[in-house]
């Protein structure tokens, strides 16, 4: 199965999410991300087998921070993979420890994570042909109450992401 660790928004950060996504089309081009797929990566694990299911768990469980919050504050352009996002300007400490607890846990168990500096972003529109003239948006407070373990499955031609298991972070 293919997973990975996301953060989930709740409603109505998704819905103005969607707003932002359908407003960068207009000068992007691509395809919205549908709105129930919207959500930001803490940790790609790719192909994995369902029998490593009870050790990812156990890693969530242990990688449970306090909740937090975060800023989305602009949307950006990644001409490398044509992709259009929103991300925030201020870092987040809680996110990047959260973020490092995981990859370095799954990276001890001998996943293949992402080597890179964790950087947030919510993929708005993929295949865009160019940055959004709309840079700066109004700043959207999201308040990060869990994490999700998702499979990522192909169906009727698109992406479904199942979660399999939700972490409450503490409150
Ligand atoms: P598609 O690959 O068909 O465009 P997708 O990228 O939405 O669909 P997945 O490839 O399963 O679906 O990826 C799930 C999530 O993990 C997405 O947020 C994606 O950006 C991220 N992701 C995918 N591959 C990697 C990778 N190698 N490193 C880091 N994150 C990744
Ligand atoms: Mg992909």
């Amino acid at each position: 199965m293919r997973l990975f660790f996301a953060l989930w928004p709740d409603a109505p950060v998704r819905a103005e999410l969607a707003r932002w996504s359908e407003r960068c089309r207009l000068s992007s081009g691509g395809r919205a991300t549908r709105a129930p797929n919207l959500h930001a990566t803490l940790a790609f694990l790719g192909e994995v087998d369902p029998a490593r299911l009870p050790a990812l768990l156990r890693i969530g469980g242990r990688s449970r921070s306090a909740a937090f919050e975060l800023c989305l504050d602009h949307v950006a352009y990644w001409p490398r993979n044509r992709i259009v996002y929103a991300g925030a300007s201020q870092p987040s400490q809680a996110l990047g420890a959260l973020a490092r607890s995981l990859n370095t846990q799954l990276s001890e168990v001998g996943h293949r994570v992402d080597q890179r500096p964790y950087a947030l972003h919510v993929t708005l529109l993929r295949d865009a042909h160019t940055a959004p003239v709309v840079k700066v948006v109004e700043p959207l407070l999201w308040r990060v109450s869990h994490m999700v373990l998702v499979e990522s499955v192909r169906a009727g031609g698109g992406q479904v992401y199942r979660p399999v298991h939700r972490f409450m972070l503490r409150s």
